[in-house]
């Protein structure tokens, strides 16, 4: 199959993303896939397949029910559809998921799913279950094109965006695994999303706009946006637009309290600099003391660890007048990593100076990471290939498909 051109673009080094229009491309088999699509396009796709517009209304409600709240991909089961329309529907549309490649669990009940999409791009996705709560970490992009120094997925050499469909069809694709269709309020699994898999989410920002929006729906899935986290490292002129447009939590990858480290270990920071990040966050509509920001911050030996530091972080996180939370990230090791985790003993001194101070500082347990699914170790294969052999795999499988 292949995706819309616009869609496919790689995304050329650190350049703030351009809107691009999207149009309802059908897929190679000529259906158009109605997976990610917001209501008003739903509706324009029946439109636009001969149905008038009052009788298009009606069916894109039935449609999005089904869809969303639902998980039906199967237009025969939707038993509200006469019959005779059912095999109609099939003609021209699909319900996809994403392709799974391979599935894993963890020893500590971790999940990660390596996903595939229809032009052969790999990217993950891990759901992390705990006592009281189950959290799906849901990537933006095939890789990243920021480049942090500890990060396995920044190494990534292939970058694509990936689109409304394949964002929100993580989380439809967890919640079939889960079994937790129709969508329900009380007794879930999933209870919370956070936008921190693969890829920088606000270097996508209409694509995990529009799926998130689909996400937080309250005729489909109906996730609250409270329960919704996005992360971002920093990416300055979007995140007001985040706070307006999405109004979900933020975390942000701060990771270091000088300009001089954070240059180093979050490239970004050369763009935009440690104070118009907090900045920023002071400006983020919707922060308060019961809506705080989190702030994470990788445990790396002898490079952002001091006393000193946490002491730094402390006076920052004030002078801006923040509601703060920080999130304190033990370093998961990948092959090649140019840096070692900070020692417990020094996490625990750092995480006290700044709980002393009255800011919550937890340490994230790492999860699994024996599956490499810990934050900062996904990766995909997707680097190996070139664009030639992905066009020529692309070849190949029309070729088969005949
Ligand atoms: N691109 C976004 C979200 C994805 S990364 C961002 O950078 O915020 C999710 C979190 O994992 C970020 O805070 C990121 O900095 C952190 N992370 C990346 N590599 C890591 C590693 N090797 N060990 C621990 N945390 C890591
Ligand atoms: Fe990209 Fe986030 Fe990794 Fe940095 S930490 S390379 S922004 S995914």
């Amino acid at each position: 199959m292949q995706t819309a051109p616009v869609l496919s673009m790689p995304i050329p080094g650190h350049i703030d993303p351009v809107p691009v229009p999207r149009a309802l491309v059908p897929r190679s088999d000529g259906r158009i896939d109605l997976l990610g699509l917001s209501k008003a396009d739903l509706r324009m796709a029946l439109e636009t397949s001969q149905h008038d517009p009052k009788q298009a209304k009606l069916r894109a409600k039935q449609l999005w029910h089904w869809i969303y709240n639902r998980g039906v991909t199967d237009f025969s089961l939707m038993t509200d559809i006469s019959k005779a329309m059912q095999p109609w529907l099939e003609q021209r549309f699909t319900i996809s998921r994403p392709q799974v490649v391979e599935a894993q669990v963890s020893t500590d009940g971790t999940r990660k799913w390596l996903l595939r999409t229809d032009d052969g791009n790999d990217y993950e996705m891990v759901f992390i279950p705990d006592a009281d709560r189950g959290t799906l970490c849901v990537s933006s992009q095939v890789g990243c094109t920021l480049n942090c120094r500890f990060c396995h997925t920044g190494t990534m050499r292939l970058v694509r965006n990936l689109t409304p469909g394949e964002i929100v069809g993580q989380v439809m694709l967890a919640r079939d695994a889960l079994g937790e269709w129709p969508s329900q309020p009380e007794g879930r699994m999933l209870t919370n999303i956070v936008m921190m898999g693969m890829g920088e989410p606000l270097y996508n920002f209409d694509n995990v706009r529009d799926g998130l929006k689909i996400v937080m729906d309250g005729d489909g899935i109906g996730l609250s946006r409270r329960r919704i986290t996005l992360s971002t490292s920093g990416v300055v002129p979007l995140m007001a637009r985040a706070g307006e447009e999405i109004s979900v939590n933020l975390a942000v990858s701060l990771h270091a309290v000088t300009n001089e480290i954070r240059d180093e270990i979050v490239p970004i920071n050369r763009k935009y600099k440690l104070e118009q990040v907090l900045q920023a966050c002071a400006d983020y509509p919707g922060a308060n003391n019961a809506r705080r920001i989190t702030f994470e911050y990788v445990m790396l030996k002898d490079k952002n660890d001091s006393d000193a530091d946490a002491r730094e972080l402390v006076r920052l996180l004030k002078k801006y007048d923040l509601p703060a939370k920080v999130n304190l990230i033990p370093f998961n090791p990948w092959p090649g990593a140019p840096y070692e985790c900070s020692t417990p003993e020094r996490i625990k001194a750092f995480s006290n100076i700044v709980f002393d101070s009255g800011i919550s500082a937890p340490v994230r347990t790492p999860r699994g990471r024996d599956i490499d699914a810990a934050c900062g170790q996904l990766k995909t294969a997707s680097e190996k290939r070139t664009r030639a052999e992905l066009d020529r795999l692309a070849e190949e499988k029309q070729a088969a498909l005949g």
